[in-house]
């Protein structure tokens, strides 16, 4: 859990050290909604995938099984700016698969923290190979980060690409070729 009053006073600060007066209208109730923020994006930290993993069923077949196109927005650890954009799951069930939406519940897990691109990515992958102990696991992910296009380099709409493979699909060029046609890469 946050610690809205630690933010709050974090905050007044920040405020204080760009030169801004506190007081002034728009800015009184800044410190206590942006504290109110942060318990929301940051909720991850308190969460874990196994509870969207765990509830399985038994599979049909052992087919891939691709989600695409999982918006995210999470906050890059270096600069506290906002990273956002789309993740792509695929994965082959050994015997039992998860309903799609707990797809999304664990992208929101590792996005909801303050992260790395690189890191969330080998997070999601490998949360999903410990708790559904798939054959394998394909996570790849594609965002812009405001850190890189709001300052420095400034190159709007410029993406960041990574990509983690597990198990099979680490092994097998094919399904991973497979994969990527399917997710338009
Ligand atoms: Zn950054």
């Amino acid at each position: 859990m946050v610690n809205r009053e630690k933010i709050e006073q974090a905050v007044r600060l920040l405020l204080e050290g760009i030169g801004e007066d506190c007081d002034r209208e728009g800015l009184k109730e800044t410190p206590e909604r942006v504290a109110r923020m942060y318990e929301e994006i940051f909720a991850g930290m308190s969460q874990s995938a196994k509870e969207h993993l765990s509830k399985t069923f038994t599979a049909e077949n052992n087919e891939m099984i691709v989600e695409k196109d999982i918006s995210f927005y999470s906050t890059c650890e270096h600069h506290l700016m906002p990273f956002y954009g789309k993740v792509h799951i695929a994965y082959i069930p050994d015997g039992k698969v998860v309903g799609i939406s707990k797809l999304a519940r664990t992208v929101e897990v590792f996005a909801r923290r303050l992260q790395i691109q690189e890191k969330m990515t080998v997070q999601i992958a490998d949360a999903i190979m410990e708790d559904l102990q798939p054959k394998g696991v394909i996570v790849f992910v594609q965002a812009e980060h405001m850190c890189m296009t709001m300052r420095g380099v400034k190159k709007p709409g410029s993406q960041t690409i990574t990509m983690v493979a597990r198990g099979v699909l680490e092994k097998n060029e094919n399904l991973r070729n497979m994969f990527l046609n399917l997710v338009g890469r």
